[in-house]
């Protein structure tokens, strides 16, 4: 059956929470250390400047969080929340002002968890602790979705990540030390990573035993230092036909009780040199589930590689 081809999202938190549950995105006052000189001046080379916060409202976050629910409400009946701290990087804040935010966020009515999306180097013991206290007294689930794009270091020192595949394998470890889950950003079409790169990331997101995983084509933001190499002619982006067979082999290596919460991503809505073929995500998602099928494959299909599988001949 189609839908059972890798371990979707909708359904997951429908079984886990009985109903349906709608995240809800806000922005906060944050920034970013590799925009502002800490780690790095400019940014990552395709950051458009906004922090992936396109989809948010403005106004305060009691505000954003209010408005999002009421058209939740409005539109889908919606009971149950997830507050998803979308733009920029959510830990990078003094830490009060960090705890005030979660404290605001996690007094909300109705809510299963929150959603934190930071840097592999923004997160640390204390505020870690903190979170897991906010877990354990308020009975919410709290994930920490981390921006790391692909496990090739050599592409993420060409991105300007400002962080290795090193800080990202510590801050797994921390997280999930307190219960916490942990999703994984990744972009399949780099275009300094190839098919083996895109598997690798699969092996070892894996390895470490990330909770969620969240897929995504890379867009060309016009004025990003990305989009000047773009109009300089100085990459290729491989062919939607590739993407597809990417993001399936990536699936097959992928851990089955892994949660994938995205297929497809959707770029900033203006200046994009480059978006998706030029089509629409829900196409290449439905592309994409065809492609599973064609080719009766699915989610885990090739994990077989760890706990020592040299061994397995020995019985
Ligand atoms: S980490 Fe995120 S917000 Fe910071 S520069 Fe990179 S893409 Fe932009």
């Amino acid at each position: 059956m189609k839908t059972d081809r890798y371990n979707r999202y909708a359904r997951h938190l429908l079984k886990k929470y009985g109903e349906k549950v709608y995240k809800l995105p806000v922005k906060l006052a944050a920034t970013c250390p590799n925009r502002d000189g800490r780690v790095g001046q400019g940014g990552c080379i395709f950051c458009d400047g906004q922090g992936s916060g396109f989809d948010c409202l403005p106004g305060s976050l009691s505000a954003q969080i209010a408005e999002n629910k009421a058209y939740y409400r409005k539109r889908f009946n919606a009971r149950k929340f997830i507050i998803y701290f979308q733009a920029f990087t959510n830990t990078y804040l003094p830490f009060e002002k960090f705890r005030e935010n979660i404290l605001a966020a996690a007094a909300e009515k109705d809510l299963a968890g929150l959603a934190i999306s930071t840097r592999p180097d923004c997160v640390n013991d204390r505020y870690l602790d903190f979170l897991q206290e906010i877990k354990l007294t308020r009975s919410l689930d709290i994930c920490l979705e981390l921006g790391l794009q692909t496990v090739n270091y050599h592409t993420l020192v060409r991105l300007n990540r400002g962080h290795t595949l090193a800080e990202f394998i510590d801050a797994v470890y921390r997280i999930r030390a307190r219960g916490l889950a942990t999703c994984a950003h990744l972009i399949l079409n780099l275009p300094w990573d190839n098919r083996q790169d895109v598997v690798e990331s699969a092996r070892v997101l894996s390895a470490l035993r990330v909770d969620y995983v969240k897929l995504h084509s890379l867009y060309v933001v016009q004025g990003t230092p990305l989009g000047d190499m773009y109009e300089r002619g100085e990459f290729d982006i491989i062919s939607l036909e590739a993407y597809v067979d990417r993001v399936v082999a990536f699936l097959e290596h992928l851990d089955p009780t892994i949660v994938v919460q995205r297929l497809m991503g959707k770029g900033p809505r203006e200046n994009l040199l480059f978006d998706n073929w030029g089509t629409s995500w829900w196409l290449i998602k439905e592309k994409i589930e065809a492609s599973l099928e064609e080719e009766d494959t699915f989610q885990g299909k090739k994990f077989d590689y760890l706990n020592g599988k040299a061994l397995g001949g020995f019985g």
